[in-house]
């Protein structure tokens, strides 16, 4: 699989916005786009007045870029989300949110999606205590997430867990941190998503 390997605060500048890619490091003033507020590159600092389809574009990006996710499966969300009743733009967030590495993130148990990917995929964890290492597998309403007693002493998980009161656990998810464990209680509504996206300017794009 295709990876972006380049430093991931350039797309928070390229976006113009927070994407919380870094953990603790986009919470201190060492943020990137707090020192440089402007788009990467030599004509970063041009003011650019982008057209509808550029809109567009910026946030299907920001979409994916939030996430980590490659065009073809960002895509494929969207397809999934288009043939489900109700409002497809909150379908796709729907979608995305249940990602088993969001999941992770979203618990605490890693200070960003990419490490919280990395936990699962190296086997440290488990979803109604059965073994999951797939990143994109799709929680459910009532399943338990657990981090693997072999990997509770893992400093990243416990460093992490030591700042989970600072970014907030979202009501959707329920976490016990003393026992490592995590209950979704409910699938996310779009209140309780709390992300800078207009998840309507995606669906505009792909339904062209
Ligand atoms: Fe983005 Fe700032 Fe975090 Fe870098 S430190 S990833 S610019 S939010």
């Amino acid at each position: 699989m295709a990876r972006y390997l380049d430093s991931v605060c350039r797309l928070c500048r390229r976006e113009g916005v927070k994407l919380f890619l870094k953990g603790n490091r986009c919470l201190s003033d060492k943020c990137a786009l707090d020192r440089r507020n402007y788009a990467p590159g030599q004509h970063g600092q041009s003011r650019v007045k982008l057209s509808e389809y550029g809109m567009q574009l910026r946030e299907k990006q920001k979409g994916k870029r939030i996430y980590g996710i490659m065009e073809r499966q960002f895509r494929n969300y969207f397809r999934t989300a288009d043939r489900k009743k109700g409002v497809t733009g909150e379908s796709l967030l729907q979608l995305l949110e249940r990602r088993i590495d969001n999941v992770v993130y979203r618990l605490g148990f890693a200070p960003t999606r990419k490490l919280a990917r990395q936990l699962v995929r190296h086997n440290h964890l488990t979803v109604n205590s059965r073994k999951v290492n797939i990143p994109s597998y799709m929680v459910k309403k009532g399943d338990i997430i657990e981090i693997r007693e072999k990997s509770r002493d893992l400093e990243v998980i416990k460093n992490s867990l030591k700042e989970v009161d600072k970014r907030g656990v979202p009501a959707w998810l329920q976490l016990d941190s003393s026992s490592m464990k995590g209950v979704v209680q409910n699938l996310p509504t779009r209140e309780e998503i709390n992300l800078p996206l207009q998840e309507h300017l995606i669906v505009e794009l792909y339904s062209k």
